[in-house]
């Protein structure tokens, strides 16, 4: 068992890298870390992560109830009270708000495209978790839904959650998350990503037993089967990469598109104006 002690400074030092890598502004976030087999470690209520000491920290039973501390534990309790429930192999959750992936889950997009080989052999997708109100009830029961199959997830209009075998590797989830999602923003920016096929994800996930990854579940083919990962990966014969062919709903593919000059526009516009009057 690692020691209360070294648990207590592990957590003060990924808040202070959360806060100083713009995941948390404020009080935001929580993290905590299971303390034996029947308690955890867990950041305080309103507290900056970015400038905790180890005194700070709350011992709380597996239920969230106080048993150690000055301050009471995150309003969040709730929320890593179920992951440990029902992840009896996760040792640490860190939640955070990193602004690009909270982007995308305000957006509404997950980020579920088999565009980066090194966090389909990881992570997997990254689906988001249907909106609940802050240190509600709701929360638990949103991410209860996705937690068995992922090991990082968005969570709608708020931030993100990671799990790990211990806290840096959930910690690293949340950093993997992030770049990803600057990665892929920038790839839509510039005309969207091309994605890798159906059949190089399949290898891939090959690999995460050649390198000893543990993933909480497997990216199946059919997307029906519980407790799997969907990762949208085009069908494609013999090339491992596909042009960008993923279109969000609504959006249209570049040969659907009208592209007129700035002239024509204006002339657009004028006739319409005309045959308004
Ligand atoms: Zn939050």
């Amino acid at each position: 068992m690692t020691p209360e002690s070294t648990l207590r400074a592990d957590i003060v030092e990924v808040g202070r890298r959360m806060y100083a890598r713009g995941y948390t502004a404020s009080n935001d976030g929580n993290i905590s870390v299971r303390l034996g087999s029947d308690r955890l470690v867990m950041t305080p209520k309103s507290v900056c992560k970015g400038f905790m000491t180890p005194d700070m920290m709350c011992i709380t039973d597996l239920d969230g109830k106080k048993l150690q501390g000055d301050r009471d534990p995150s309003s969040e309790m709730l929320m890593h009270r179920e992951v440990y429930r029902q992840r009896p192999d996760v040792q640490a959750v860190v939640h955070a708000h990193p602004p690009t992936a909270t982007g995308f889950a305000v957006a509404g997009i997950p980020l579920d495209r088999a565009v980066l080989a090194e966090v389909i052999a990881t992570l997997g997708s990254i689906p988001i978790a249907e909106y609940a109100t802050p240190s509600t009830r709701e929360l638990p029961d949103a991410v209860r839904k996705y937690i068995k199959a992922h090991d990082g997830m968005l969570l709608a209009n708020h931030g993100a959650l990671t799990v790990g075998a211990d806290l840096y590797a959930a910690y690293y989830k949340m950093e993997t998350i992030e770049h990803f999602a600057k990665i892929s923003l920038v790839a839509r920016l510039l005309g969207g990503e091309n994605l890798i096929s159906r059949d190089e994800v399949l290898r891939l996930q090959e690999l995460r037993g050649t390198y000893g990854i543990k993933a909480p579940a497997p990216i199946c083919a059919d997307p029906s089967t519980a407790n799997c990962q969907v990762v949208q990966a085009p069908s494609s014969a013999g090339a491992r990469l596909v042009p960008n062919v993923v279109r969000q709903a609504g959006e249209s593919g570049a040969d659907e598109r009208i592209r007129l000059t700035y002239r024509e526009l204006s002339a657009l516009i004028e006739d319409a104006i005309r045959n308004v009057r």
